[in-house]
């Protein structure tokens, strides 16, 4: 009987990890503080999970920030710049790759494949001196040891790690980063080499760029480094973990040829393919880690049909070498639905988190092994037969809305040019108008007010009364700062997809359903389960209220279709975009109620419509052409003179650039600081960008506040290949976790640049 899980949530059930972090950071609690509630945590996950009954048990998949961030640790690949002197790499040096300092900004950061996890893009070039720097592995495998679990260390693969950095400054087009192979394996090699010593007798590689579309030379390098490792590893059992997709033939067959590999971990969910190429061929004697059980989503596993997966991969492998496992880290999904207090029972029987999967994972071990719990697979049964019969789940008249979408191309009449002459006219514009992206900081009291209020301990009058207050503070702070489109702050917001959930049907809400997003930044994607559709209007009331305070143009603040969807547990019952064009349909209504208050300026924002992409190119395609339609069809219905923004985070889009475009908003603003400006090589190269466009002039995800010289000097290099007359100046993105002893500064040297620049102009 044996079950595996991938890797396991770190933040814990309620959080632990994230208050403890921050509170660190503030210089509210010592190093010592911190590092007591990371050992409580890690302890109770291995406590749980070997109660279960998991035989193989993950370690090394907890992190202070981030697991990527963890190996350039461990490989003592920190950039020059953080000053680093030798030695085990402490907190100091470590938060400031992930945080910057007060002097240094911090390293890029960038999404975890498809996830909304994001990690620290290590930066190499051909003078890094690698150096075991980090014995976290070899140190947690021992503290688990010293608990009583003898557990498999998880390390990232070498070849995926070089294939997820980036080469460092100056050396960008010329460097191969897989040409570090030979310097980074005998570092590997020692940390093995220490984790053989203090007993393990498992490893796991995780390598889930195997997934990626790799050319021969990629698929080579994955061969070389496992030749190489191939002495210093034996005596162990490998498993070489995969996940996110199904593999290619090419990437299946250089798998399973790998020298001194024992297993192999495979995403049996989202791999459409593996399970035949399985069946084709597995390799005599070797384990086969099944990933049956959902890492990304919040349903409960369907056990009828992932027993009947196993037992026909059982025939294929053989009884001893099938491992019942997740598909991926239960880094992805939530932690454990004990703690939802307010879902209804009928909900609850179809979901399971984190601490539920690992349970699933080891009844489908079970029952493989002839001890089958038939009564948790019964009501398992009931409940997956109940949630496709709730008439909670469908709405005919939603379905037929959103299916005669389908094949069809909604667009504004008037072309972008035109467009924003009419809007121009009515808003009457500075050149390089300011502007920020929604949010303002939002302090405790302001939670605490919401909190108040959702918990009816403060009446509606008292929370609408302090909102307002909130909204004033900000409108007239934005007017003193002399910004030119102003926001209203969101401060009745708590998360940007949540709000917009509550309000419409087929969602349902978790109180501790929270996901680590990038270092203590978790987020509480909301469970879509049945069809979706828009009772009232959602954020009228508020933007006329801001814009009532203001002669200045007030942007009503909504969030796009794709990125609900894509930060939402989405249904597995019907396709994404399905579900996408029902939000759609919501969002439309919204937009439209919203001009008809006078709002002139619509924010739409697709904060994470990049990362919705497929890893494979070849579902591209068909992707981007649903979710660019589902962000037209929101707003094909407005007049010339509504000018529709639009927003994205993250880099990392030059490749869907065209997609952005025909996205067709008038203005569009776009995190980019963190990138090194990756986003205007685009137009260098000659993409002709004819909207209003603000590629971020400053970093919000640090506290560092930049200079206005820094951020003219930004605006220039913008300026070099934008038209003046299109380009507006913002932050990267929201302002919701800074401080305002941050913000005010940092705002007011960007408009002063914008105001320094105009002048030159
Ligand atoms: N309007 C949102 C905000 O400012 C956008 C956040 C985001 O893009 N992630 O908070
Ligand atoms: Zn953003």
């Amino acid at each position: 009987m044996a079950s595996h899980i991938v890797g396991y949530p770190r933040m814990g059930p309620k959080r632990e990890l994230k208050f403890a972090l921050e509170s660190f950071w503030d210089k509210k609690s010592s190093a010592e503080d911190l590092q007591k509630v990371a050992a409580d945590l890690r302890s109770s996950i291995w406590k749980q999970m070997s109660d279960a009954g998991i035989k193989y048990i993950p370690s090394n998949t907890f992190s202070y920030y981030d697991q990527v961030l963890d190996a350039t640790s461990m490989l003592g690949a920190v950039p020059p710049r953080y000053g680093w002197n030798g030695g085990e790499i402490g907190f100091d040096t470590y938060f400031s790759m992930a945080r910057g300092n007060a002097s240094v900004p911090a390293m890029e950061m960038t999404k975890w494949f498809d996830t909304n996890y994001h990690f620290i893009v290590p930066e190499l070039g051909p003078d890094v001196n690698f150096s075991y720097a980090s014995h976290k592995a070899v140190d947690e495998y021992k503290e688990a040891k010293a608990l009583g679990v003898n557990t498999v260390p998880v390390l990232i693969g070498p070849v995926s790690y070089l294939l997820l950095s980036k080469p460092a400054k100056g050396v960008e087009k010329t460097f191969s980063l897989l040409s570090l192979l030979p310097k980074i394996l005998p570092i590997y090699k020692e940390v093995i080499s220490e984790l053989k010593a203090a007993g393990a007798s498992w490893i796991q590689f995780d390598e889930p760029t195997l997934v990626l579309d790799l050319d021969s030379h990629k698929l080579q390098a994955f061969t070389a480094a496992y030749d190489d490792l191939e002495s210093t590893l034996s005596g162990l059992n490998v498993l070489i973990e995969t996940y996110f997709a199904d593999l290619t033939a090419e990437a299946y067959k250089t798998l399973i040829g790998l020298k001194g590999v024992t297993a192999y971990g495979l995403d049996l969910v989202r791999g459409a393919q593996t399970l035949d190429l399985v069946k084709s061929n597995f390799p005599k004697g070797k384990y086969l880690f099944a990933g049956v059980v959902d890492g990304r989503n919040i349903w409960a596993n369907d056990l009828a049909a992932s027993f009947s997966t196993l037992k026909e991969l059982e025939a294929v492998v053989g009884k001893e070498n099938l491992v019942v496992s997740t598909s991926c880290s239960l880094l992805h999904t939530a932690v454990d639905l004990v703690n939802e207090t307010k879902l209804d029972d009928e909900i609850k029987s179809w979901l399971a988190f984190a601490a539920q999967k690992v349970v699933e994972v080891n009844a489908l071990a079970k029952a493989l092994a002839g001890q089958k719990d038939e009564a948790f697979f019964s009501a398992n049964a009931a409940a997956q037969a109940s949630r496709k019969s709730s008439p909670r789940v469908t709405n005919e008249a939603v379905q037929k809305a959103a299916a005669a979408l389908k094949g069809s191309d909604h667009r504004r009449a008037t072309n972008v040019s035109a467009r924003l002459d009419a809007q121009q006219k009515k808003l009457n514009l500075p050149i390089l108008p300011t502007t920020t992206i929604g949010s303002f900081p939002q302090t405790l009291e302001l939670r605490r007010v919401r909190r108040e209020f959702k918990a009816n301990k403060i009446s509606e009058d008292d929370y609408i009364k302090a909102i307002k207050e909130e909204i004033k503070k900000v409108v007239d702070l934005q007017e003193e700062l002399d910004i030119d489109v102003l926001v209203h702050g969101e401060p009745e917001r708590n998360d940007m997809v949540e709000y917009f959930g509550e309000q419409l049907s087929g969602f349902a809400f978790t109180v501790n359903g929270w996901v680590q997003s990038y270092g203590s930044r978790c987020v509480k994607p909301p469970i879509i389960y049945g069809d979706v559709s828009r009772p009232k209007p959602m954020t009228v009331f508020w933007s006329s209220t801001a814009q009532s305070m203001t002669a200045r143009p007030m942007k009503g603040m909504l969030t796009g279709p794709v990125t609900i969807l894509n930060w939402s547990f989405v249904r597995n019952d019907q396709p994404r975009f399905e579900t996408c064009y029902q939000i759609a349909l919501a969002i439309k209504d919204e937009v439209e109620d919203l001009e008809k208050a006078s709002i002139n300026v619509i924010q739409i924002d697709e904060a994470a419509l990049r990362e919705g992409l497929p890893l494979r190119k070849s579902e591209h395609a068909f992707y981007l052409k649903w979710a660019v339609h589902s962000f037209r069809i929101t707003n094909c219905g407005v007049q010339d003179t509504t000018q529709i923004h639009t927003h994205m985070c993250y880099s990392n889009f030059n490749d869907i650039i065209h997609s952005i475009i025909d996205m067709d908003a008038d203005v569009i603003t776009i995190e980019n600081s963190r990138s090194d400006e990756k986003l205007l090589s685009v137009f260098r190269e000659g993409v002709k960008y004819g909207a209003g466009i603000g590629p971020g002039v400053y970093d919000i995800h640090s506290p560092r506040i930049p200079s206005t010289e820094e951020i003219a000097d930004r605006i220039n290099k913008m300026l070099a290949v934008l038209e003046t007359n299109i380009l507006w100046v913002n932050p990267d993105c929201g302002l919701k976790t800074r401080k305002y002893a941050e913000v005010k500064p940092a705002l007011n040297n960007m408009v002063a640049a914008a105001k320094l620049l105009r002048t030159q102009l």
